[in-house]
């Protein structure tokens, strides 16, 4: 048998010219491949072509895949602001809503500023001309700055009354007074002099001079921002009081009450300060507490919706300047921001009204909004952002708020690298699912390919075995036949020509059916239903008796066998049926694959622990990288020596099994061209071998 061919594709194509020249191997070789062929045509159409679709499928669904995934929080950023845009909106419409009820029952939104909003601080009224509603007026043009008190007179009274001369200051205030034609530098003058002669100690005298400016300069306004009537009036009940509390007492009550139902100016803070001055005094001198209280309450509140007031200046000049403080879209809300505030505007049939909203407090709440408008576990989050806020990463969606737009709602992924990492790791196992299905494929086609391979060398092997079976078979059926019909003839006159002719006929015959002995047992092993009767016996009788019947067979090729027996052998377990079998096969070998006129070598050797039937001839030997392949069923050695004799391959095979069967091995021992010793090792010691399958 020839070794496992190549498949490659030179080979191949060798094989097909081959086969076109009309060489018998080659076209059977080609018919050989063309079934692995079909097989590996089958595999493609059923599993490779299919896997590699069901892979690209695969890879292309992992895309997909992953553009959803982006497009689902897409979808998710654009549902969170869409929620956070609809709370905002009915929160804006609740608070409208509630306004106008108020503003339509008459109620005042001003005193009750808590029911409506938390975040409302202050609402203001106007009228159809603009004028804003008690209880604020609208601050006159500025005040001139108080140049004069830069003039060098002013600053020789003051310098005066730092020195302590307090009499002195007064008599030059007095001076600067008659001498300037500026109505608030005269009060300011008047002012300045009445306080220096209190502290010079003239308290009538400044009495007198406080009731002057009282008098004289009720309206005008202090460098400060204070009226100098309220400052006049303000001294003067002092200095009742340190006559007589009871009196003094009633004058700063008059006072507070004068000034709390008053119209106060926007952008002027002095009568707070005024009125918190005299609160101050009252309680000193034990007053009613819970009304002083109640003014100190309305004081500051007053306080902070002038300070309010004063942001919305600018708005309402320029709706003045659009003519646009006339009635319109009475009952709907516009929106304008200023620094710290978003004013509400709205009509109602004759009046304006503003609402200011607290920027802070009302971003607080509309955060709080955002903070529930994603479920906890969602991978996107919604806030209300600044403009100014440093940008939020992996915003997805930003929408400014239409009521106040240095706001926005920003919906960004709540954790971009967790989100990131997530989708990379679903890539990833994909990715890891199609491989795994693609290594298997192509762990399926190599297996496949080998499978392919093994069973084409295996189909070769077998049909070249049965060639050789044949032509085993025909040579000494020809032999019988030939010296048969020479015999039935009469061809062969003299007794020595028949005798030789019988002997040819046995001899052959004996072979024919150590062929045929060899194929059925071969088959039987292969099939596992060989069985060996072993009982203990003389190895050395079973060998020298195969041996004598060996040498008659062979006698006509002048073989010399020599015997070696050992003197004492322990009985040996075998079959000598078998045993007679395998020797019968290694002699044949000797014979065939040695020279001719050679020797044979038998020797039964007692070994400590077993015992060694070797069989040596000095023939053509065996190549060392064949020792390995000869006991493989069907294998014939490629040298040509070996070649020129006629064999199955078989022989080697049984003798493996059977003293295998036996408890023990064979081995072999070869020189090229020098000789070949096998070594059949049966075991003494150690269990006894029970009757064993061949195979
Ligand atoms: P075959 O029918 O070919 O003899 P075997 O199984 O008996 O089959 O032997 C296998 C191969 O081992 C032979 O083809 C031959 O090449 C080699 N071989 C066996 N015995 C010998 C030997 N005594 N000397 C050289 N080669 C041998």
């Amino acid at each position: 048998m020839t070794p496992a061919s190549g498949l490659g594709p030179l080979r191949i194509l060798q094989r097909v010219l081959a086969a076109r020249r009309g060489d018998p191997r080659a076209k059977e070789d080609i018919y050989h491949l063309r079934g692995a062929l079909k097989f590996l045509a089958v595999f493609a159409a059923t599993i490779a072509l299919p896997g590699l679709l069901l892979s690209y499928y695969g890879l292309a669904g992992i895309a997909a895949q992953r553009d959803a995934a982006q497009a689902q929080v897409a979808r998710d950023a654009e549902l969170a602001a869409d929620t956070l845009s609809t709370r905002i909106e009915a929160e804006f419409v609740a608070f409208e809503n509630a306004a106008l009820t108020r503003l339509k029952t008459g109620k005042s939104l001003h005193l009750r500023l808590n029911e409506l909003s938390p975040a409302v601080r202050v609402v203001f009224r106007f009228d159809r001309q603009g004028t804003l509603a008690a209880p604020f007026v609208r601050a006159p043009p500025a005040a001139s700055a108080a140049r004069w008190r830069l003039s060098e007179a002013w600053s020789e009274a003051g310098a005066a009354e730092l020195a302590g001369d307090y009499s002195a200051a007064a008599a030059a205030y007095a001076a600067f007074g008659k001498h300037t034609s500026l109505p608030a530098a005269k009060g300011d003058a008047a002012f300045a002099r009445a306080r220096s002669l209190l502290r010079a100690g003239d308290s009538r005298a400044a009495e007198a001079a406080f009731k002057d400016v009282e008098r004289n300069y009720r309206a005008v306004r202090s460098v400060e921002g204070f009226r100098l009537g309220d400052l006049a009036r303000y001294k003067l009940a002092e200095l009742v009081v340190a006559r007589d509390p009871q009196a003094g007492r009633s004058e700063f009550e008059k006072l507070i009450a004068g000034l709390l139902a008053e119209d106060w100016v926007i952008g002027e803070g002095g009568e707070a300060q005024v009125v918190k001055g005299a609160l101050d005094n009252l309680e000193a001198l034990g007053g009613d507490v819970e009304r002083l209280r109640r003014d100190r309450e309305t004081a500051d509140d007053r306080q902070t919706q002038l300070y309010w007031a004063g942001a919305l200046q600018g708005e309402l000049e320029g709706l003045g300047a659009k003519g646009r403080l006339l009635p319109q879209d009475v009952g709907k809300f516009y929106y304008v921001s200023t620094p710290g505030a978003v004013w509400a505007r709205t009509w109602t049939a004759s009046d304006l009204y503003y609402v200011a909203l607290d920027s802070q407090q009302l971003l607080h709440r509309l955060r709080g909004l955002a903070f529930t408008a994603t479920a906890p576990g969602s991978d996107v989050a919604v806030a209300v952002s600044e403009t100014d806020d440093p940008p939020i990463p992996d915003t997805r969606v930003r929408r400014s708020l239409s009521r106040a737009p240095q706001w926005s709602i920003v919906a960004y992924a709540r954790n971009p690298a967790e989100l990131a990492a997530r989708q990379a790791g679903e890539v990833r196992r994909g990715l890891g699912n199609v491989l795994l299905a693609v290594g298997m494929i192509v762990v399926g086609t190599f297996l496949s390919a080998g499978l392919v391979r093994r069973e084409l060398h295996s189909a070769r092997v077998k049909s070249e075995f049965a060639a050789n079976v044949s032509h085993e078979l025909r040579s000494p059926i020809t032999q019988i036949r030939l010296k048969a019909e020479a015999l039935q003839l009469g061809l062969a006159e003299s007794p020595e020509a028949r005798a030789r002719h019988y002997e040819v006929i046995v001899r052959e015959a004996e072979r024919l059916s150590r062929m045929v002995d060899n194929m059925l047992d071969f088959a039987a092993i292969e099939r596992g239903v060989k069985r060996y009767d072993l009982r203990p016996g003389d190895l050395s009788v079973t060998v020298q008796n195969v041996v004598e019947t060996a040498r008659l067979a062979m006698e006509t090729r002048s073989m010399t066998i020599e015997e070696t027996y050992p003197d004492d052998l322990p009985a040996v377990w075998h079959d000598a049926d078998a045993v007679a079998q395998v020797v019968v096969n290694l002699l044949s070998n000797a014979a065939k694959y040695g020279r001719e006129a050679s020797w044979i070598g038998v020797r039964v050797v007692n070994a400590d622990d077993e015992v060694r039937v070797e069989v040596s001839d000095r023939g053509i030997g065996v190549r060392p990288q064949e020792l390995g392949h000869i006991f493989e069923q069907y294998y014939r050695s490629n040298d040509l020596l070996a070649r020129g004799q006629k064999g199955t391959g078989i022989g080697l095979t049984i003798v493996k099994y059977i003293m295998e069967a036996h408890g023990g091995s064979v081995s072999v021992r070869s020189t090229l061209g020098v000789g070949t010793t096998f070594v059949l090792h049966f075991p003494i010691t150690g269990p006894i071998p029970t009757d064993r399958p061949g195979a």
